[in-house]
């Protein structure tokens, strides 16, 4: 009987290696402008056509040869029954279990004067007990006191001007346009023409713009494994043992969370172009589609994903995708997987939920911002890549955009406060899902966790806490404890995290800022234009978002993001006005009369303190600061208008929306908190000092 050749051999591991790589040349692809194709649409259709056709012919045309036909049939019978024994019989590999851990547990937006008062009223025992057990003190945060500026120092140890991460928002230096702060996605750099469709060469590069070594990498630079669970600003995720990301994780169309409305409804207007009008036939049938991304290879057109939604005993019934299931008012869907098909076997895959607002006569249906499914990634959201998918078969799907919180939404009224408090019980039991079996799986020296929903809920309910905001009377008397409630939550997630704790781990528990309440939006453009910084252009009084009616010959300096002013400066900004000598002067000039600007309305000081770049952010990577940071005075905020470059007319306006509360003003007025289970034997100040507080606390461990 012949035997195998090695060039026979070579050839059958060439065959299984096709086999493998196409399996893994599966596009990558970015959402947004960046499309990328990390693995190249290229290895994908080279990979696919060499393979299918060796696969198909070479290993039968061999074992035929070599064995005749029934005998070739038995090899491979064999050789599938080996394949299959190996698979379900390796070894499993059990960790260790880890003794001796440090946890790190973060609440976004947890303030110590709620914290106390509810600790005091009995409302927080595990927060009180962890006090009195280790200790507890207020946690000074960044400047200005945004959650991505503040995470990025608690990551890395260092101050803005060294991470580089200084608002939710930057201004882009050829364009004055804001962008987002947190991550960049770079456009892939060539394109070919093949076809008529336009195939990406290389893969755009995502990339995290906090600069520095967050403590975790630090961590396991000594040798110790940390998990990190929806941290902000951990997009794309650091290369550890186990990551998932946080804020900064876009939505399929590579915004931070774009919904989508369907209705019957006649539209009054056609500027949101997320809500669509559709017209049943007499049976009441809609046919419709979804805008989902960019078409990666035909420029400017973007895929569909077709639906129907149909009438059905109080509720609908929808088909999407190949599934079909009914949906009563006010529910929400369970997650929907969508495949917006490219070209062959590339496709892009997400996942959405679907809220009917209203059913018929009168049809209103919601659909969530479109996820990335962990099981099918388009852009890498954990450590290692697998691990998104990991979770989800432990926990079942879950939300993965930065922000899932709906909160815009329900800023906007789309959705009401039961539907966004249904998302936030959605998304934190998601998280302590996540959690708990990270503590419980004990394979790891470090674990590190932030739930945000202390956060979002305090924004959007804050109304109903604060008795002088102008929606306090018209917030619902069910809804108007949910600030009190997400405080008890949370010391729910306290003491399930410490019953699963050994007695020698060791946990930190700290927010990232606090909280104020917001009556009242400053629009800070307003207020340059009154105080002739900021000019229009000839024969207009205001400009709308995006700066597009000021005369930047004119201008001297502009607001941008949540506490930014930027001066107009010569050779930096696009139409400069202002030379380099002007600048320190103009800034003095304008911190002087900020800082005694007033609320026509009440005399009150709108701007407790102005701070300049220079004082506040030593180091390298302070390009991109604002020149002066405008730390507001309790109860006021800069406006949303204000953050995008609009300057409506009047200087202050009442906030009559329902994101009611707030943090970002003069970071004095809201630090955060810190506790941990063990007193304090050192002096722990800013929130950028708690890298150096866990490493000891690691470094301690392993000389034990
Ligand atoms: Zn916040």
């Amino acid at each position: 009987m012949p035997s195998f050749s090695l060039a026979h051999i070579i050839r059958l591991v060439l065959a299984l290696y096709l086999v493998l790589a196409t399996s893994v040349a599966e596009a990558y692809i970015g959402p947004g402008a960046g499309i990328s194709f990390l693995q190249g649409v290229w290895v994908a259709l080279v990979g696919i056509v060499l393979s299918v056709v060796a696969i198909v012919l070479l290993p039968f045309k061999l074992l035929i040869r070599n064995f005749g036909e029934v005998k070739a049939v038995l090899v491979l019978v064999g050789l599938g029954v080996l394949a299959w024994l190996v698979y379900e019989y390796q070894p499993q590999v059990i960790p260790e279990k880890v003794s001796g851990r440090t946890i790190v547990l973060g609440f976004d937006g947890m303030d110590p004067q709620l914290a106390q008062r509810w600790m005091k009223e009995g409302l927080m025992p595990n927060f009180t007990r962890l006090a009195e057990s280790g200790s507890f003190q207020k946690l000074a945060t960044t400047n200005p006191a945004q959650s991505p500026v503040a995470w990025s120092s608690f990551a890395t140890g260092t101050g803005p001007g060294e991470h580089g991460v200084f608002d939710f928002l930057r201004r882009s230096t050829d364009t004055y346009v804001p962008d987002f702060s947190i991550s960049d996605t770079q456009p892939t750099k060539y394109t070919v023409d093949l076809f008529g469709l336009k195939i990406p060469s290389d893969g755009g590069e995502i990339i995290n713009r906090r600069i520095g070594e967050p403590f975790w990498m630090t961590a396991e630079k000594t040798g110790l494994n940390a998990v990190v669970l929806r941290v902000p600003v951990t997009y794309p995720p650091d290369p550890i043992y186990h990551m998932l990301s946080g804020m900064g994780v876009p939505d399929l169309l590579g915004s931070q969370g774009t919904y989508s409305i369907f209705t019957t409804e006649r539209l009054e207007s056609t500027e949101n172009r997320r809500i669509k009008r559709v017209i049943p036939d007499q049976n009441g049938l809609v046919e419709t589609a979804l805008v989902g991304p960019d078409n990666p290879i035909a420029e400017g057109k973007a895929l569909l994903q077709p639906f129907t939604v149909e009438p059905a005993p109080r509720g609908v019934q929808i088909n999407i995708s190949g599934k079909s299931f009914g949906l009563k008012e006010g529910q929400w869907s369970d997650w929907v997987g969508v495949d917006f098909d490219v070209l062959g076997p590339l496709h892009i895959s997400g996942m959405l939920r679907f809220l009917l607002l209203q059913t018929y006569p009168v049809l209103k249906l919601y659909v969530s911002p479109i996820h990335i499914d962990p099981y099918d990634p388009a852009v890498p959201i954990s450590s290692p890549p697998g691990f998104a998918a990991d979770l989800a078969d432990k926990i079942g799907l879950y939300h993965t955009i930065g922000m899932p919180e709906e909160t815009w939404s329900l800023n906007e009224d789309q959705i009401s406060d039961e539907d966004y408090l249904a998302v936030i019980r959605t998304t934190l039991a998601e998280r302590e899902a996540m959690w708990y079996s990270a503590l419980e799986a004990h394979n790891t020296e470090l674990a590190v966790a932030v739930f945000v929903q202390t956060d979002r809920v305090s924004h959007m309910f804050y109304r109903g806490l604060d008795e002088e905001h102008p929606l306090h009377s018209q917030t619902g008397a069910n809804v108007r404890g949910a600030v009190q409630w997400i405080y008890q939550e949370a010391d729910r997630v306290l003491g399930e995290t410490l019953r699963r704790m050994n007695p020698d781990d060791q946990l930190v528990v700290l927010s990232d800022h606090g909280f104020a309440p917001f009556r009242k939006a400053v629009h800070l453009n307003r207020w340059l234009a009154e105080t002739g910084y900021l000019k229009f252009k000839p024969g207009q009084q205001d400009t709308d978002a995006l700066f597009s009616g000021v005369d930047w010959a004119q201008t001297k300096a502009y607001a941008l993001g949540l506490n930014g002013i930027f001066i107009n400066q010569q050779g930096r900004e696009p139409k400069g006005s202002v030379s380099i000598v002007e600048t320190e002067a103009l800034k003095a000039k304008i911190t002087e009369q900020l800082v005694n600007a007033a609320d026509p309305e009440t005399g009150d000081s709108l701007v407790r303190r102005v701070f300049d770049r220079k004082d506040i952010y030593p180091g390298l990577a302070n390009a991109e600061a604002p020149d002066l940071v405008v730390g507001y005075e309790k109860n006021y905020r800069a406006s949303w208008q204000t953050t995008l470059g609009g300057t409506p007319q009047e200087l202050v306006e009442a906030n009559e929306q329902k994101w009611s509360g707030d943090h970002c003003i003069d970071p004095s007025l809201v630090p955060g908190v810190l506790f941990t289970s063990f007193p304090l034997s050192r002096e722990v100040k800013n929130i950028q000092d708690i890298p150096d507080l866990i490493l000891d606390l690691l470094e301690a461990r392993i000389d034990d």
